[in-house]
């Protein structure tokens, strides 16, 4: 019974989502809470995650031609005040700094909600002529913005991401830009988060503030509510005018340039986490794992051999690159180990017993499937780096077939009042492109239009809404 202490303390999913959420992230020991309303501690497990994240998507970031750089942390009240919609958008979600020391400063100063005024500002003294670009530049960061509710990585008031800021000297160069991030994020989400994601753009409503048009990634949830998973705006020449960020082109003649920016945040372990994890605790696909494998030998009999064998395995895959731990506390049994590693979402655990030994054989345990097998010690390395590449596909795989079966094509606002009462998911419908449809439709059925994917139906259909012939397929969602 004791073996069963953890997995008891986490709520079902099936009876109440969020609960089971938050007792995932908090028993898998990825954070805590921090002393501010809405802040959280990233705790060693989840910023080992968050580490391997980064270190994938910035490889990415840099293959694409990306530069990192870093910039101050305050920005100037000035500065927000510049692009009209930039600061509408902003303004009731930034924290002010208004004292230094005991002085009240002069000008109020806002803790970064975003970086594209104080990166424009550098740009404009930075670009003189078209030599100067393109300009591609990255940053990780830290980012604040006042939220009302909050929920660990999905929405935090402080959170980590990477911002990516270009300048471009011609309009379709940007646009170029732009797409071509939003494919780097849906790559690097697909194949490393396993998770997958719908490539769009955002309808006019939902786009970024002082952006011409906003690209997203929309992933699905295991509850059937969606979750933006990546942003990519083409600023067209909305900030270079005010930011006055000019350059002379070949001809001499002065040009204004156009820019893009791009992030993705800790959001994405909250979405990593809904997307894979289970009643028995967090599933980690095995590219983000800060522990792939873990080696439990069952200590009896001849235990000294049996460890010693434990721990050869374990330096064999260390040096094939495989992150790997032994855990040979005596103090636990196996089996309180097995519900610890499976509730961390470990994808592999590996037992090892005296009989195995004898057998030249092991048990390896996948966490995705639950599945148990023999397998023989020879070959042993090649067996796990196999499995471990047959995880990450499967994990990707199964995430996938929820996400088809959970899109509906929905033709009118009570179909899609009905699918949301009977279950949740991606709505696929057509939309005639009047902004008040959208509206209509969040207000009767609080599902937002999440995205205008790249890949569209062929032909037309009635709109969702109004019923008018439309040739535009949108997908709709309650989303986090
Ligand atoms: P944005 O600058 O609003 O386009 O957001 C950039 C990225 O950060 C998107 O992937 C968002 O999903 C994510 N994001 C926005 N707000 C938050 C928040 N409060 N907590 C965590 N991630 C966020
Ligand atoms: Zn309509």
């Amino acid at each position: 019974m004791e073996d069963k202490k953890f997995v008891k303390e986490i709520q079902s999913k099936e009876e109440d989502y969020s609960r089971w959420y938050l007792d995932i992230v908090k028993k898998a020991d990825l954070m805590d809470y921090g002393p501010v309303k809405g802040t959280m501690v990233i705790k060693p497990y989840g910023y080992a995650i968050w580490e391997n994240m980064q270190k994938d998507l910035d490889r990415r970031i840099k293959e694409t031609g990306h530069e990192n750089a870093y910039f101050p942390l305050l920005i100037p009240e000035s500065y927000l005040k510049k692009e009209m919609n930039h600061v509408e958008g902003f303004a009731p979600e930034v924290a002010w700094v208004t004292q230094g020391g005991n002085e009240p400063l002069e000008e109020r100063l806002v803790v970064r909600p975003t970086s594209e005024t104080i990166i424009c500002s550098m740009m404009s003294q930075w670009i003189q002529s078209y030599r100067d670009l393109p300009m591609k530049l990255n940053q990780w960061a830290n980012v604040m913005r006042w939220e009302k509710s909050t929920k660990p990585f999905l929405r935090t008031s402080e959170f980590l991401w990477q911002e990516g800021h270009t300048a471009h000297a011609t309009y379709e160069e940007a646009e170029e830009e732009a797409l071509q991030m939003l494919e780097v994020y849906r790559a690097f989400v697909e194949e490393v988060l396993a998770m997958p994601v719908i490539p769009g753009k955002k309808t006019e409503n939902e786009k970024f503030a002082g952006a011409e048009h906003t690209y997203s990634i929309e992933a699905l949830m295991s509850d059937g509510k969606a979750l933006q998973a990546g942003t990519s705006h083409h600023l067209g020449q909305n900030f270079s005018k005010v930011f006055d960020i000019q350059f002379a082109d070949q001809n001499n003649q002065m040009q204004y340039v156009y820019q893009t920016s791009w992030g993705s945040s800790t959001r994405m372990i909250g979405g990593l986490i809904m997307t894979h994890s289970d009643d028995r605790g967090l599933a980690l696909p095995p590219k983000v794992a800060p522990i792939q494998v873990i080696i439990i030998p069952i200590l009896r009999g001849d235990k000294e051999t049996v460890r010693t064998k434990a721990h050869e395995l374990a330096t064999e895959l260390k040096q094939a690159g495989v992150r790997v731990k032994v855990d040979d506390r005596e103090e636990m049994t196996p089996g309180w180990k097995f519900n610890e590693y499976e509730m961390r979402g470990v994808p592999i655990r590996i037992e090892l017993g005296p009989k195995d030994l004898e057998k030249e054989q092991f048990v390896l345990a996948r966490r995705d499937t639950g599945n148990k097998e023999f397998l023989p010690l020879a070959n042993f390395v090649e067996t796990i780096k196999e499995k471990l590449d047959q995880i990450q596909k499967d994990m990707f795989d199964k995430a996938k077939a929820f996400m088809d079966s959970h899109t509906f094509e929905i033709n009118s606002i009570e179909e899609m009042k009905e699918q949301l009462l009977k279950e949740k998911g991606f709505m696929k419908s057509w939309w005639c492109g009047d902004l008040k449809c959208l509206d209509e439709v969040k207000e009767e059925t609080g599902a937002t239009a999440r995205n205008i994917p790249f890949k569209q139906r062929e032909g037309n259909g009635k709109c969702v809404c109004c019923g008018k012939e439309s040739t535009t397929t949108v997908y709709f969602a309650r989303a986090y």
